[in-house]
């Protein structure tokens, strides 16, 4: 009995698989790479010391998983293959469908076919939009997403939704991420950003670490404490941890699930800045940028549900996120890339 893990090779992915494995659970991972390296499953193996069975295929290919689920005995799948970059989403629209949900179409057809009924899939808090209230309960409506890439999650969502309640033997778990930083305490497995980071971790780990000058913060007046924007930022580890709860879950024949994972507490960008630096010792340089399109003021979680339901709750503070993000940018300067 295995748990399918698309996406597995990839940041979130590979700190969810290393849970899991230390969980009892065994691992199929299936993986393009096309964000990711195939070094990330040795450095799982160096930490579970168990083997991850890999399938370097693309959820589009309709032959590799037809091969996976004949092959492997799969219950259940975690679903985090897709892009993920908001920008590039607005300039690559098409792709970001023709991955994201035309992909996805693909998985949940092949895993209907084999009797395969239960997902757990990574949606975002994208899909709140700029949020009609915060803390944020999953009660609270979905919003008008800004990019292609936070409309494919809200319609992914809306495709499982569907799906369930047309044949109540699905089991589904949308899991709402909120903002995924730090590293696992190895330092051997992290986030491994193509080109110049996104977001806003990576990028005061490449400045920590002399890759980047200087670090711009995107508006200082907000509606926020002191003008920056405020996020709800949860080391990886405890998001992997949600996910093994998760699956728990779906072994009671839950039907459709909402829960938001995110630790309830919001920070801003000038609180990171200090204790990032705090935690390492390292300066960050930085300059005032202008707001960046698509922004909000604030985002953070109510977590209460997910508490109460999957019996999860975030363990790790800021200062873990920050240590263990640098701790995985200072021993692997250049990512996976050697
Ligand atoms: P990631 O890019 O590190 O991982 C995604 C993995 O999926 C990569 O290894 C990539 O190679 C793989 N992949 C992409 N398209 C594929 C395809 N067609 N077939 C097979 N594999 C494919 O990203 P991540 O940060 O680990 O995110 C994982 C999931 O969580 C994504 O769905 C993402 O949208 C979602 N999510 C991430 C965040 C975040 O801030 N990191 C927040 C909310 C939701
Ligand atoms: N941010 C910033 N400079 C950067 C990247 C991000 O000031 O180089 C800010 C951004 O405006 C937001 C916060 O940091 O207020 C978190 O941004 P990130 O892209 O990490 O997450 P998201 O906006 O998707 O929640």
């Amino acid at each position: 009995m295995s748990i399918l893990v698309t996406g597995g090779a990839g940041y979130i992915g590979s700190h969810t698989v290393v849970e899991l494995q230390n969980a009892g659970y065994e691992v199929v991972v299936l993986d393009n790479l096309s964000n990711s390296s195939k070094e990330s499953l040795n450095r799982i193996k160096a930490i579970t010391g168990k083997e991850t069975v890999f399938y370097q295929n693309d959820i589009n290919d309709r032959a590799a998983l037809m091969e996976i689920f004949q092959k492997e005995k799969i219950t259940s799948c975690i679903h985090f293959a897709g892009l993920k970059a908001v920008g590039e989403s607005v300039v690559k629209p098409w792709e970001y469908y023709q991955n994201n949900i035309a992909g996805t179409l693909v998985l949940l057809d092949e895993m209907r076919k084999h009797g395969i009924k239960n997902i757990i899939f990574s949606s975002s808090a994208t899909v709140y939009g700029d949020p009609a209230f915060i803390p944020i309960t999953e009660e609270c409506p979905k919003g008008t997403c800004t990019n292609p890439y936070g409309f494919t999650k809200s319609m992914l969502e809306q495709i499982l939704t569907d799906m369930q309640v047309a044949d109540p033997e699905w089991n589904v778990i949308l899991l709402r991420y909120f903002n995924p930083i730090g590293a696992h305490a190895s330092g051997t497995i992290g986030e491994d950003p193509n080109g110049i980071p996104n977001n806003l971790m990576p990028f005061i780990t490449q400045v920590a670490v002399g890759k980047l000058k200087e670090l711009g913060i995107f508006g200082n007046d907000y509606d926020t404490p002191d003008g920056t924007g405020v996020r709800d930022y949860i080391h990886v580890v405890d998001l992997a941890n949600g996910h093994v709860k998760a699956l728990s879950k779906i072994a009671e024949n839950c039907g459709l699930k909402i829960y938001n994972l995110g630790t309830g507490t919001g920070y801003s960008v000038f609180e990171i800045i200090k204790n990032f630096e705090e935690a390492t010792g390292i300066k960050i340089a930085y300059s005032m940028k202008p707001r960046r399109q698509g922004d909000i003021a604030s985002c953070y979680a109510n977590a209460d549900k997910a508490k109460a339901e999957l019996d999860w709750q975030a363990k790790y503070g800021i200062r873990e996120m920050c240590a263990d993000a640098w701790r995985w940018q200072s021993q692997n300067p250049r990512g996976y890339g050697v």
